[in-house]
């Protein structure tokens, strides 16, 4: 299905701006009709053949540019929650720009309009957890003093005997359910502020690429279990700072699974082609975070170089030019 503008024709998509469905071609909002896809590999726009992969969900016609949804995969892998997008491609891009504007020799064509104009926002897969964490501790904890008199410098070490019990509810620990999506990344795209998280609807993908999950929720639990722990055992450290010290005999997190639910996740992501690579730049689509790490380009640097030659030979001649006169 796609969304067809009834005054114009236009493709009608989900602007971050405006927060509501808006004419691509005409400006008109709300003024959407439901055009079903009449088979599931052909455009219902233009009628082309779109090479759709099995897990897509929503994808851009390669041909006429309309935003199509594949509404017959939504019925057994429909999520439960999405993240509208709050942030639009041209934000995305300025926010892109700023991050690397001060970084040295960067290649001059980075975050070029036609490149900026190519990036995709990605609905990813998430499944987010809902866990109830119990951790026990019992071990050992120094107290370290050192002073000196002038003449020698003492130790003491005071020994703890350390017991800690707590219990941690985390609420929505998301982990991307997305193979094609590097796990490192997606967990670099957080925090995400999910006051904003809506009710699932289809109009929220128009203008946007999706996939549905490829690893289901019993298959990832296990990061999100790591995840929890990482955190439980940060908090313990903390708890536990004045010892300098700290020796585990017995440290056991444990993990209830108390509720899952399927989520889309917005994310913008910048493909910059330099030096026969790609570089993949990724932003949080709601709060415009950044990842990635751009090219050096050392032309630059070597024009950069040459620049500065040429400005200590210009020096030179103009101090002979003194010696000269003297
Ligand atoms: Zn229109
Ligand atoms: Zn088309």
């Amino acid at each position: 299905m796609h969304y067809r503008c009834q005054n114009c024709g236009g493709n009608v998509l989900y602007d971050p701006n405006k927060k509501k469905m808006v004419c691509e071609s005409c400006g008109s909002e709300e003024s959407q009709v439901i055009i079903p896809q009449k088979s599931l590999h052909a455009c219902g726009s233009c009628g082309a053949v779109i090479e759709a992969g099995d897990h897509t969900f929503s994808t851009r016609c390669p041909y006429c540019h309309t935003y199509l949804i594949f509404e017959d995969r939504l019925e057994e892998r429909k999520p439960d929650l999405v993240l509208p997008f709050a942030l639009s491609r041209q934000k995305a891009g300025d926010l892109l720009k700023a991050t690397y504007n001060d970084q040295m020799f960067l290649p001059k064509d980075f975050c070029s309009v036609a490149s900026i104009e190519a990036m995709e926002g990605i609905y990813v897969p998430f499944f987010m957890y809902d866990l109830k964490s119990h951790t026990s501790f019992d071990g050992e904890g120094d107290v370290i003093r050192t002073w000196t008199d002038g003449k020698y410098e003492y130790t003491e070490t005071n020994i703890y005997h350390v017991r800690r019990e707590f219990e941690i509810d985390y609420s929505r620990l998301p982990v991307d359910a997305s193979l094609a999506m590097d796990n490192q990344q997606m967990d670099l795209m957080e925090p995400y502020q999910y006051d904003d998280m809506k009710d699932f609807d289809t109009a929220y993908l128009s203008g946007f690429i999706s996939d549905t999950y490829d690893e289901d929720s019993e298959t990832i639990l296990p990061r999100a279990r790591e995840k929890a722990e990482n955190y439980s055992g940060q908090y313990l450290r903390d708890m536990t700072s004045k010892y300098q010290v700290l020796r585990p005999f017995n440290e056991v997190t444990d993990h209830q699974l108390e509720g899952v639910a399927y989520a889309f996740l917005p994310v913008w992501k910048y493909v910059y082609r330099f030096g026969g690579q790609n570089y993949e730049f990724f932003i949080n689509g709601q709060t415009g975070k950044v990842s990635g790490e751009p090219p050096v380009d050392w032309r630059r640097g070597l024009i950069g170089t040459g620049a500065l030659g040429l400005s200590v030979f210009l020096l030179l001649q103009f101090f002979f030019y003194f010696l000269g006169v003297l």
